[in-house]
């Protein structure tokens, strides 16, 4: 690789305060959120970019491929940096692409609105609010760019009704590919499939199409109870309300009492949150009141809403960690028994704590645990599968979705090797666990 004519290039290409081989900038580039994961934390650093990029749109991110590839410098794609598996970290050096200046909203239309890859879900959410329209889901990293959450996320708010990002959510794509003449390929419908989730291996987004849908009236809704069982006994029924809830997340006390402090989420009870169009506020109520839990409050505002996004997913786990420094790790779980088999699901890890998510179907969540070795944390997982709970290993950064496929599609979309070198084999190395 030649990262000297590389940096001249690029300098030359995308002007002078676009390229930096200051190391400052490196590391910066070379870090996620993988800090979520003990077992990950204690192989760090496991990278370092030679030269980052910033290139301000979809063509020059084309561009900036193109002659990554004509210098044999490995490319990593990067967001925001919020994936929390070291899928974002540079493991051989190079380039680090960062997308986040191209990020401008390109069109929106009727159920559709095409942006660039660097494009922060919260601002594709305005402007799909300024049309009388909402983007179908958003992770709950909110603040992270539409091109790291089709690459690397999952699902977020909305999935309750919209499941997960392989389904239905991209409507096109448009990908660079690691060759020499890489250029804009525009991609459509099923097409953009074999893109989705693998950490940029096969190829690089540059502008991504995603569906939108009619703008609701909703709510952010607190409420507490006495207990977790309580809470939770109220979770599926919720998932069911008419009009879908947008999110409807639950916690036990200690980690509720870790989250930003919030006069709605009261020390010592277990809290349930939940977005809800203003419309199933009546018969949300009854819920919690039939469970013998009281509503703390009901705000207003697209602010409120998104304030609680912030506090579903892995960020409970986040701020759990703030809380109790290089104590708990958590896995993604899945399933009823996370619902009918509470405490058989706490015990599986000492310290074991559910942070739920309903979802249509089956709820999901994050157990979190006291961290001891990562032979502790893999020893789990026969236990859960044993309760019939599903699981995702966070702990690990190799594609896990579809690798074979990848593999297949990057021998012609990457034919030297070269886009985000080590996130992908045939076989990964641990347990990976099911989809979740
Ligand atoms: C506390 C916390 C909570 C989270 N909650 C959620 C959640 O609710 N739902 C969820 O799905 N995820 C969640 N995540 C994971 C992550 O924040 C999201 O998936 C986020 O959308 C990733 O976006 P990013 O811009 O930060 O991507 P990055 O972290 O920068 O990148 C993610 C992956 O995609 C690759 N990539 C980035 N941009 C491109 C591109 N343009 N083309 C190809 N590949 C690319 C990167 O190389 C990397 O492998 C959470 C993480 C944390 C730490």
């Amino acid at each position: 690789m030649n990262v000297e004519a590389l940096a001249e290039e690029l300098r030359a290409l995308l002007g002078e305060a676009a390229v930096s081989t200051d190391l400052a900038a490196r590391e910066r580039a070379s870090i996620d959120g993988a800090r979520l994961s003990p077992v990950i934390s204690e192989q760090l650093p496991l990278g370092l970019a030679d030269i980052v990029a910033y290139p301000p749109s979809s063509e020059l991110i084309a561009a900036t491929v193109a002659a990554a590839v004509r210098h044999g410098v490995p490319i990593t794609p990067r967001g925001k940096g919020t994936g929390n598996y070291g899928q974002a970290i540079p493991f051989e050096g190079g380039l680090v692409l960062d997308t986040s200046r191209a990020r401008k909203i390109l069109e929106v239309g009727d159920g559709y609105l095409v942006a660039e890859a660097g494009a922060t879900l919260v601002s594709i959410e305005l402007a799909a609010g300024k049309a009388n329209q909402q983007v179908l889901m958003y992770p709950s990293t909110a603040n992270s760019t539409i091109g790291g959450f089709v690459s690397g996320g999952s699902g977020g708010t909305g999935s309750i009704k919209h499941g997960m990002l392989h389904e239905d959510f991209v409507l096109a794509l448009d990908v660079v590919h690691a060759v020499p003449d890489a250029t804009l390929l525009h991609l459509e419908g099923k097409d953009t499939e074999p893109y989705i989730h693998n950490y940029g291996t096969a190829g690089i987004i540059a502008t991504v199409t995603v569906a939108l849908e009619p703008l609701q009236d909703w709510r952010a809704f607190y409420a507490s109870f006495d207990t977790f069982e309580q809470a939770l006994s109220v979770i599926r029924p919720f998932a069911d309300l008419e009009p879908t809830p947008r999110l409807v997340s639950a916690d036990l006390p200690t980690l509720a009492e870790a989250l930003p402090a919030n006069p709605a989420i009261p020390a010592g009870r277990a809290s349930l949150r939940a977005i809800l169009d203003a419309e199933s506020l009546e018969a949300a109520t009854a819920l919690v009141e039939g469970a013998g839990g009281r509503v703390e409050d009901v705000r207003e505002g697209a602010q409120e809403s998104m304030k609680l996004s912030m506090m579903s997913y892995n960020h409970p786990i986040e701020w759990l960690q703030k809380a109790y420094p290089n104590t708990y790790f958590h896995v993604e779980v899945a399933g009823d028994a996370l619902v009918d088999r509470i405490d058989e699901v706490h015990a599986v890890y000492p310290g074991g704590m559910l942070h739920i998510e309903a979802q249509k179907g089956r709820p999901i969540g994050m157990l979190a645990g006291t961290y001891t070795t990562a032979d502790d944390v893999w020893a789990g997982f026969e236990k859960l599968a044993a309760l019939g709970v599903g699981f995702h290993n966070p702990h690990q950064w190799f594609v896990d979705y579809e690798p074979e496929r990848t593999a297949e599609l990057a021998k012609t979309t990457d034919p030297e090797n070269l886009l985000n070198p080590g996130k992908l084999q045939a076989k990964p190395a641990v347990a990976t666990g099911s989809q979740v």
